[in-house]
C-alpha cells in the first residue's frame, strides 16, 4: 500500500447534532519547528513519514494551516475533577482535527493539544509548555511498546511562543492519536442537563465506534456498561502490574474506547510504595498508585449513574442493572491483575495459593522499598536452571530477610507445567528492564527547555522502543535513579 503525502480525513463525531461539539479553528503559532514525527505510527496511518516531517506538514501540526479535509471541533463535556462535579468542561486546549482510517481500516483521532483557546478554555490560554508535550510523548508511546491501550503521539513541534505559567516556559504542540475521546465526562455532560436524546445518540455511538459485537444487545446500553468496565478493568490492572501511576483520574480523563490518556503529572514508580502519589496537585493522595482500581471503579459507577434512564424505564430496575454490573468491576480487575502478575512471576498456571505468594511479595517489597521495575527483572535472571545471581536479593536492605519468600517462588515454580528456561524467557517477555524513570524525563525536559538541547528526548524515546531487550550499552536507563536524583513532584 501507497503512503499519502497528506492526512486523509474520514470523520464521524463532527456529524453528530451541534450540541456535541464548537467549530473552530487552531490559533496560529509564531514560528513553529519540528521536534520529532512518529514513524511508525505514521506509517500505520498511512502517511508518508518523510511528508509528515516537511514544512508543509509542519504548517498542520502546528496548527497554522487547516488541511482540506479537516472539520476541527472542540468537543464538550463534564467530569468530576477530584471528586467534584463541573457540569462544564470540554476540550479546552485540544483541538480535534479530524479522523482517519489506518492501513488496517482502524478509526482514529487526530488532535492537536496546545492549540489555542476554545470556547471550553474557561479562562485558560489554550497551550501547553514544552515540558508536559515531552512527558506526553514519551510516556504514552512507552505505554505502547509496553502493551498497554493508550493514545498515541504522532508529532510534536515547539512553538516558537512563550507560554506563561509560574515562569516563562517555550511552548509546544502534540498530534495525539486515539481511538476515539469519548470520555466518561462526555455522558456526564448530557446526563446532568437530561438530554436523553444525545445520551442515547452518544451512547449508538460509542456502540458503533467500539463496541459493534455489543450493538444489537436486548440491552445495548447495558452491554455497552459491561463493556467498558472489562477493558477498565485490564487497563487498569496493566498500569498496576508497570507501577504506572496516572495522577489525575478524573472521570473526565477516563475513555470509554479503554485507552490510557491524559498524560498529565504521571509517572512510574521507581522503588515500591503503594501510595506513591507524584502530581503536584493531589494533595490528599486520592489517585495514589494503590487507590487506582478502586478509583476506577468509582468513575465506572458514575458512567452507571449517567446511563440510568437507557438502562430500564422503570427506575429501580434500572439501578438494579447498572448495580450488579458496577459490582463486577473487583472481580474484573483481579482477575486481570492476578493472571498478569503470574506471567510476571514465570507461572503458566492458577493455583489457590499464588494469591497469597502475591500478597506476601508486596508486603515485603513495600517493607524494603525495592525497586519495582528491576524486582521482576532480577527475579527472572534467577529463573535459568543454574542461576546464582544474587541481585534480586540485593535488592532488599536486609538480603537474608527475602530468603523465605524466594524458597516459596522457586518451590511454587517446580509445581508448574513450564521448564525453567522456558520460564525465564517468558518473564523477561513480560517484565521491562526500561520504563521511562521520573528521573531521565525531568532531565531530559530540562535539557529541552533550558538548554534547547532535544537529545536526551530522542535517546530516550528510541531507547524505550524495545523496552525488554537489554542492552549493556544503555544499562543507564534501567537504573533507578541516586539518592539526589529522586523526583518528588511532577507537574502538568
Ligand atoms: P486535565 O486536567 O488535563 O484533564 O484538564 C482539565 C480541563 O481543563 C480540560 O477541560 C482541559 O481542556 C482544561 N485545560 C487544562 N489546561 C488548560 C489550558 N492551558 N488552557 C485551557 N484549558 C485548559
Ligand atoms: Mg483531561
Ligand atoms: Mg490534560
Amino acid at each position: 500500500t501507497s503512503l499519502s503525502s497528506k492526512l486523509v480525513f474520514n470523520n464521524s463525531y463532527a456529524h453528530l447534532p451541534n450540541v456535541f461539539f464548537s467549530s473552530l479553528s487552531p490559533t496560529a503559532v509564531t514560528k513553529p519547528s519540528l521536534i520529532r514525527v512518529n514513524e511508525a505510527l505514521a506509517t500505520e496511518l498511512g502517511i508518508d513519514p518523510n511528508w509528515l516531517a516537511s514544512d508543509e506538514a509542519l504548517a498542520i501540526l502546528a496548527g497554522n494551516r487547516v488541511p482540506e479535509g479537516a472539520e476541527p471541533i472542540a468537543a464538550v463535556y463534564a467530569g468530576h475533577q477530584f471528586g467534584h462535579f463541573n457540569p462544564q468542561l470540554g476540550d479546552g486546549r485540544a483541538i480535534l482535527l479530524g479522523e482517519m482510517l489506518s492501513s488496517e481500516g482502524r478509526r482514529f483521532d487526530i488532535q492537536l493539544k496546545g492549540s489555542g483557546p476554545t470556547p471550553y478554555s474557561r479562562g485558560g490560554d489554550g497551550r501547553s509548555p514544552l515540558g508536559p508535550v515531552l512527558r506526553e510523548y514519551l510516556i504514552s508511546e512507552a505505554m505502547h511498546t509496553l502493551g498497554v491501550p493508550t493514545s498515541r503521539a504522532l508529532a510534536a513541534v515547539a512553538s516558537g511562543d512563550t507560554v506563561m505559567r509560574d515562569s516563562p516556559l517555550p511552548g509546544a504542540i502534540l498530534t495525539r492519536v486515539a481511538s476515539s475521546h469519548i470520555r466518561i465526562g462526555s455522558f456526564e455532560y448530557f446526563a446532568a442537563r437530561k438530554d436523553y436524546q444525545a445520551l442515547e445518540t452518544l451512547t449508538r455511538y460509542t456502540l458503533e465506534r467500539h463496541y459493534p459485537d455489543r450493538l444489537h444487545s436486548d440491552n445495548p446500553a447495558l452491554a455497552l456498561l459491561e463493556g467498558v468496565i472489562e477493558r477498565q478493568a485490564r487497563l487498569i490492572s496493566s498500569w498496576q502490574l508497570l507501577g504506572f501511576i496516572h495522577g489525575v483520574m478524573n472521570t473526565d480523563n477516563m475513555l470509554l474506547c479503554g485507552e490510557t490518556i491524559d498524560y498529565g503529572p504521571c509517572a512510574f514508580m521507581d522503588s515500591f510504595n503503594p501510595e506513591t502519589v507524584f502530581s503536584s496537585i493531589d494533595h490528599h493522595g486520592r489517585y495514589a498508585y494503590h487507590q487506582q482500581p478502586a478509583i476506577a471503579h468509582w468513575n465506572l459507577a458514575v458512567l452507571a449513574q449517567c446511563l440510568l434512564p437507557l438502562l430500564h424505564d422503570n427506575q429501580d430496575q434500572a439501578v438494579e442493572l447498572a448495580q450488579a454490573a458496577v459490582d463486577t468491576f473487583p472481580e474484573h480487575f483481579q482477575a486481570a491483575h492476578l493472571a498478569g502478575l503470574q506471567k510476571k512471576l514465570g507461572l503458566s498456571e492458577t493455583r489457590p495459593e499464588d494469591q497469597q505468594l502475591v500478597a506476601d511479595l508486596f508486603e515485603l517489597m513495600s517493607k524494603h522499598g525495592v525497586d519495582f521495575t528491576l524486582f521482576f527483572r532480577h527475579l527472572a535472571d534467577l529463573a535459568a536452571p543454574q542461576s546464582t545471581s544474587s541481585k534480586v536479593s540485593e535488592l532488599f536492605t536486609l538480603p537474608a530477610s527475602f530468603l523465605p519468600w524466594l524458597q516459596r517462588w522457586q518451590a511454587r515454580c517446580e509445581l508448574d507445567k513450564c521448564g525453567a528456561a522456558e520460564r525465564q524467557q517468558s518473564m523477561y517477555r513480560a517484565n521491562p528492564v526500561y520504563i521511562p524513570r521520573n528521573h531521565l524525563v525531568e532531565e531530559l525536559i530540562n535539557s529541552a527547555t533550558f538548554d534547547n538541547d532535544f537529545k536526551p528526548f530522542h535517546r530516550l524515546v528510541e531507547r524505550l522502543a524495545k523496552p525488554f531487550e537489554f542492552e549493556p550499552q544503555d544499562s543507564r536507563y534501567a537504573l533507578p535513579p541516586a539518592a539526589n536524583e529522586v523526583v518528588q513532584r511532577t507537574f502538568c
